[in-house]
């Protein structure tokens, strides 16, 4: 254990920061081939996180056991990433360099995580463009040939390379053609539509999973030297997110349950620009790419009035004019604009509709327009055309072309979600859960304080500190994937040459059979009446009213509360169809639902901790006048890690203590 009076270390090798990866990498221990032919390595997720692990993993040699709950490897969460990677290619010539982004990405994450890695992404983010053009992924180019970049979020610079809006898929089938070569060799032997519901440890050390096969129920026995796991966010804990549905926080807490630390659970992120929610039934938020931000203005009506005369549908956008309308971003933070990170946004949207200038029945919406791109590129492209004074309705038409060539699939997807055509209209808007900063802690290793137990991805809390920038969680799970825990695995790995194969028949792989079979009881047992689907939706209630866009100490106080009271119904009542032995979604959700709950509880009692704003985690108590998130340096600068112990207990705090050697702490502007 990496502990000392529940003091952490994140175990980052000394050195200059600029030279630290460099050193260590060479310098670490490695496993030789002759006895990567013998190690077993099981990784349980297949998104970009898991496919480029198992990949990489595979070519080196290990044996690699692969596992999602999918049926393919490609239906991975990952395929949903609409709007880029970042890099640090500099290929636009405007200033960027690996240090601007190590800067952007700390500075962006509110100062709340480890230099040290962020430093390492941004030097390995250049690898991994060429890996991914290697592969034959479809990055956009500009004219000349070279790759194109555009803007996100939070910089001044454009380093985001992009396939039209659909990045992340082009990215996870570069990753899992990779992948399917190593299932081809032998190497990586894959298994899907599996489910790992335990962990199992030996001697203190991660040694296996147990695995429900979800076609036939049977709860499998898998054994390898070291697991890691790339399973993804929690951000489906909030019931209505912009995560595919199946996301979920199991194999995480099972990791959890088993001693594993889970850092910063209440830094989430909520995307300021989903499209909103128009329902009590809904289940699914659909995100629209920050990208669109590049070239898109949000602003409601100035007037109350208007604002009132929208959601009645008495007026439209187009009935306001110009002078009546607060483009409250640009307003607000001049220095950014539109393109403040996803934290500011999303508040300062939350604050005009709070206001009562929300332009959807609901209250909960604001605008963002095209209307002054489409007339801006429409000019430039008559330009380019020659022609001479054009008509309004020409300049117009040639624009729309322009914004379809570069952002048309999310139009279209847009106009089938809401029926409206957002050439013409504005789209409407408004902020949804999307990505969790926290996760299982690691060390500089990937290593979680379990030995043998490794996360990368978005299931880790490594990297983006209390907010994440736009295009750094593909960045993230690529950069651990190809270029850091392949490495950083020999670490643990080269001690272990000798160990032989594990054998499953071993007492600890039964206890946690055993284990997991009595949580499968346990829940048919009580044969209530209200579905696992009902009390997710009323978790993701509590969660997002008390533990979401802003917080306050009363609020979640009584939000725990009423987690501890879900918690007890959904023993008491849960209603479970089928059997245990079989194809069962509902005992997959049941089982989903009930991590879920346990994980809502310590993710509220994090944020009940943290006396301070910062990122995406605003408590209402520490603003400064003009309602920016007031942090407080001198006493939380560091990475809360929970230890649980059992759902009717107090979570442990371990604290890693941040230190800053290459960076001020400044207050956030983006004025
Ligand atoms: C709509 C949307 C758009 C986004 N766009 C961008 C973008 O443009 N740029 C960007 O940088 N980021 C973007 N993100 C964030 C980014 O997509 C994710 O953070 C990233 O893809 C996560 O990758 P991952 O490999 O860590 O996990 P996932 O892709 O979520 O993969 C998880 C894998 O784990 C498996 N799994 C989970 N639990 C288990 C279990 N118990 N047993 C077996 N298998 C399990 C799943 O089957 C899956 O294969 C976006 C997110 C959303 C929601």
């Amino acid at each position: 254990m990496h502990m000392d009076n529940l003091n952490l270390n994140g175990n980052v090798p000394s050195g200059d920061l600029a030279d630290k990866w460099t050193t260590y990498r060479s310098t670490l221990p490695l496993v030789a081939p002759n006895n990567k032919l013998k190690i077993e390595i099981i990784v349980v997720g297949t998104g970009l996180a898991g496919a480029s692990a198992a990949a990489t993993l595979g070519e080196l040699g290990y044996l690699v056991k692969c596992y999602t709950f999918h049926d393919s490897p490609r239906r991975a969460h990952s395929i949903a990433a609409q709007g880029g990677i970042n890099a640090a290619k500099n290929y636009r010539n405007d200033g960027d360099s690996v240090f601007r982004l190590f800067y952007d990405t700390i500075k962006g994450g509110d100062y709340r995580s480890r230099e040290a890695n962020v430093y390492r992404l941004a030097e390995v983010s250049t690898s991994i463009i060429d890996q991914a053009v290697a592969q034959g992924v479809p990055f956009a180019r500009e004219y000349g040939g070279l790759l194109d970049n555009r803007s996100f979020g939070g910089v001044q610079v454009s380093r985001t390379f992009y396939a039209r809006g659909q990045t992340g898929q082009q990215l996870l089938l570069g990753a899992y053609q990779s992948l399917s070569r190593q299932i081809a060799l032998g190497n990586v032997k894959m298994f899907t539509r599996h489910e790992m519901i335990e962990l199992v440890l030996k001697d203190g050390k991660a040694r296996g999973i147990i695995a429900r096969n979800l076609l036939t129920g049977e709860l499998e026995k898998h054994g390898a030297h070291a697991v890691v796991l790339a399973t993804g966010g929690y951000g489906n804990v909030f019931y209505l997110s912009t995560n595919a549905m199946n996301c979920n926080v199991t194999a995480a807490m099972r990791a959890v349950a088993k001693g594993a630390f889970m850092a910063n659970p209440c830094f989430t992120q909520i995307h300021p620009t989903c499209i909103p929610q128009m329902g009590e039934y809904q289940s699914k938020l659909t995100l629209m790419s920050e990208s669109l931000r590049n070239d898109g203005r949000v602003w409601v009506p100035a007037k109350k009035e208007d604002a009132k005369a929208i959601r009645d549908g008495v007026k439209t956008a187009l009935d306001i004019p110009e002078a009546d309308r607060d483009y409250f971003l640009e307003r607000r933070y001049p220095a950014f604009g539109n393109l403040v990170p996803r934290d500011v946004a999303s508040r300062a949207a939350k604050t005009a509709c709070d206001e009562g200038n929300g332009i959807v029945p609901t209250g909960l919406g604001v605008f963002l327009d095209f209307s002054a791109a489409i007339e801006r590129y429409g000019k430039s492209k008559a330009n380019i055309l020659g022609l001479s004074n054009p008509a309004h309705a020409k300049v117009i038409e040639l624009g729309e072309k322009v914004i379809e060539e570069k952002y048309g699939n999310l139009f279209e997807m847009y106009e089938k979600i809401s029926g409206e055509n957002p050439y013409k209209f504005p789209m409407k808007i408004y902020p949804a859960v999307h990505y969790t900063m926290g996760g299982l802690w690691v060390d500089y290793n990937l290593m979680t304080n379990v030995p043998g137990l490794f996360s990368i991805g978005e299931s880790n809390f490594s990297d983006h500190g209390a907010n994440r920038l736009g295009a750094s969680a593909l960045m993230q799970g690529l950069a651990d994937g190809y270029f850091v825990l392949p490495y950083t695995i020999g670490t643990f790995l080269s001690e272990d040459i000798s160990t032989p194969k594990l054998d499953v028949h071993a007492p600890e792989f039964t206890a946690a059979a055993d284990l997991a079979k009595q949580r499968i009881d346990k829940l048919f047992a009580i044969k209530g009446k209200q579905s696992a689907e009902s009390f997710h939706r009323r978790l993701g209630k509590i969660i997002w009213e008390y533990c979401g866009m802003s917080r306050t100490a009363e609020g979640l106080t009584s939000a725990r509360q009423q987690v501890r009271a879900l918690r007890d119904e959904f023993y008491a009542d849960l209603y479970l169809p089928g059997v245990a032995n079989d194809l069962n979604p509902e005992l997959e959700k049941a089982l989903r639902v009930a991590d879920f709950i346990d994980l809502g509880e310590i993710m509220v009692v994090d944020a009940l901790d943290r006396n301070e704003s910062c990122g995406g985690h605003f408590r209402e108590e520490y603003q400064t006048p003009d309602g920016e998130a007031l942090r407080r340096d001198d006493e939380y600068a560091y990475v809360s890690a929970w230890e649980f112990k059992g759902a009717d207990q107090d979570p442990i705090l371990h604290k890693e203590m941040l230190h800053f050697d290459n960076v001020e702490l400044k207050t956030r502007s983006y004025k």
